[in-house]
């Protein structure tokens, strides 16, 4: 007995040395942010490490930030690095590469480092400062500890005076002007955008899900009337996967001149939008497409992902061939939710369904680069356009887009109605992200593919998603009972086959197709379009060139860099198609079918 009390004496000294060891191994990180002088758009950031051992530690910023697939280099707007011990000693510190720093904490148990960020580039992927409002996006403003990556804590965000609101999907208590926000790992903290400012608030529920819409920037928006659409989106939304896996759901809306796009999070979205298009109600509907679309994300990349996204490398590119998937999916569904919603009218959803194919046929570059291609390539290419890009790259969004259609087309007719994409998306969050916690590989996706539509998609990826094949769109639509005519854009009008933009009374080409005749010509460019066959050009370039025939050959003078040249070009007509879908009344019974079920708005 006496021999037992003793070894459970050493027992219990032996697990509270291992409990100091442990809490001393255990190092404590707080993230502050403070706005001063937010005119200056200057944060300045600190990160307190507390309870640290280590001689020498790493400390990093990301590169990039997730669902936005472009090295933006952060850490180029740091300033002033600092680091300080308890005492207020200065320590040394040296960069060892672009984002990473070196500190000699020397022994230190409790470091401060600080720095200021600049932030003045209003967009949903970076950070922005302003006597207006600030907008943090986490990758662009914070540290994260070189060796363990995912480290959490706490940030302490102090507003400045004017600013009385905080919008963020991390849960956060406010005292005063200053807010504590937990932080359960850092790639939470980058995938929770935080709004400091007066913006509006709109608290709703939808899915039984507490959501709120946090906008600022002004705008001929309809609250009300926004808020009931979203809260239908959200709804048929939910209702494809059965559930919705959120507990509270953030839209933060920033409304400007001309800006539009958005980012997806695990708990939240970040949207951008011109602040006048919320009329008329064609253009709302671009809202409400953007705020389907990344709504979907928290299913579709957030949840169900290719496997290399995630967890992420914050320092380098993430490569993936599955963006066609990510967003070409989710570029499918955003249109097509709002006309399940039955916000949407049939015609004019089948008029997106035919702009989206019509892109494929009309873009030089979706016969160049193929969509896997397209995705691996994002970071050099998709996301660092130049003025090629239109003859070279192709969008996945878009053109993914049109080929969800035809694999969503084919699982509903090889299944005879009884399947669609939405099984697909269905098996891959059940069994991939539910039951499994990871990502799929490619032939994982390919297998599931095969797996609803019934059949093998060697052919089909191999001329479609591996190859650039044009699309057999007709064969897809008339699958679910649709006919499609394509008719030549401008049929009686000259073609030249640039784009141009103008300088006071100087047209200036910023673009040119690749084979039509002006580039088949030899025009470049930045050429300045002077005139044709010695008249002198107006402002509207395609206006004068109706003055002459197709298939005329004309001299063109242009002014390359400062030198004028004659240029002999044989004008064309346009190769572009534009297409009308429509019912076909000739389809089968089961056809038609099929077509209603995937037409109908849900209830
Ligand atoms: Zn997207």
């Amino acid at each position: 007995m006496q021999r037992f009390i003793h070894t459970a004496f050493i027992f219990f000294l032996f697990l509270m040395n291992f409990q100091q060891i442990m809490s001393q191994s255990e190092a404590k990180l707080t993230w502050s942010v403070q706005m001063p002088e937010p005119y200056t758009h200057y944060f300045t950031v600190k990160l307190i490490i507390e309870n640290n051992h280590a001689d020498s530690l790493k400390v990093q910023m990301p590169v990039w930030t997730p669902g936005s697939y472009l090295v933006r280099e952060y850490a180029k707007n740091v300033e002033n690095f600092q680091v300080k011990n308890s005492q207020g000693k200065v320590l040394s510190f040296k960069k060892y590469n672009k984002n990473s720093w070196q500190i000699a904490a020397n022994g230190s148990e409790k470091i401060e480092i600080s720095y200021q960020s600049y932030a003045y580039e209003l967009s949903v992927r970076t950070c922005f400062l302003s006597d207006e409002y600030a907008y943090i996006n986490g990758a662009g403003l914070f540290l994260y500890l070189a060796d363990q990556p995912s480290k959490g804590g706490t940030l302490l965000v102090e507003a400045a005076p004017q600013f009385k609101k905080l919008s963020t999907a991390l849960s956060h208590k406010q005292k005063g002007n200053s807010w504590e926000i937990a932080v359960p790992d850092f790639d939470t903290l980058v995938d929770s955008p935080i709004l400091v400012g007066n913006q509006e608030l709109m608290d709703f529920k939808a899915a039984g899900v507490p959501h709120q819409l946090a906008i600022v920037g002004g705008g001929n928006y309809d609250s009300a009337r926004m808020v009931s659409n979203i809260q239908r989106i959200v709804e048929v939304e939910t209702k494809l996967f059965g559930s919705n896996p959120c507990n509270h759901y953030l839209f933060i809306v920033l409304n400007t001149e001309s800006s539009y796009g958005g980012l997806e999070h695990l708990f939240s979205t970040s949207l951008i939008y011109p602040r006048w298009r919320y009329k008329p109600d064609g253009t709302y509907m671009k809202f409400l497409g953007l705020a389907a679309h990344e709504y979907f994300h928290l299913w579709n990349v957030k949840r169900i992902r290719p496997i290399e996204l995630g967890p992420f490398d914050y320092s380098n590119e993430n490569y993936t061939d599955l963006l066609w998937q990510v967003e070409g999916f989710t570029s499918y569904y955003d249109d097509y939710f709002l006309r399940r919603a039955g916000l949407m009218s049939e015609d004019a959803y089948l008029a997106v369904l035919a702009e989206n194919i019509a892109y494929a046929l009309n873009t030089p570059g979706s016969l160049v680069e193929p969509l896997a291609d397209a995705s691996f390539d994002t970071w050099i290419k998709f996301y660092r356009k130049n003025e090629n890009s239109v003859n070279a790259n192709v969008s996945y969004y878009v053109k993914g887009a049109a080929v969800a259609f035809m694999l969503d087309a084919l699982i509903r007719a090889n299944s005879e109605g009884k399947n669609s994409l939405d099984d697909v998306l269905r098996h891959l969050y059940q069994h991939y992200y539910q039951e499994l916690g990871r990502g799929f590989t490619d032939a994982e996706l390919k297998t599931t593919l095969e797996k609803f539509t019934q059949t093998n998609l060697d052919q089909f990826y191999a001329d479609y998603i591996y190859g650039t094949k044009a699309l057999d769109y007709p064969k897809y639509l008339s699958m679910l009972g649709l006919a499609v005519e394509a008719e030549t854009m401008d049929p009686d009008k000259v073609y030249f086959g640039v784009n141009t933009k103008n300088e006071g009374d100087n047209i200036i080409v910023t673009e040119v197709f690749k084979d039509s005749p002006a580039w088949k010509a030899g025009i470049n460019v930045n050429d300045e379009l002077i005139a044709v066959n010695d008249y002198r050009f107006k402002s509207n370039l395609s206006e004068m060139l109706q003055n002459f025939a197709q298939n005329e050959t004309v001299n063109v003078l242009v002014s390359r860099d400062g030198i004028l040249q004659n240029i002999k070009v044989t004008l064309g007509s346009n190769p572009r198609v534009k297409l009308k879908i429509f019912p076909d009344q000739n389809a089968t019974s089961a056809q038609k079918a099929y077509f209603q079920d995937w037409i109908k708005a849900v209830d």
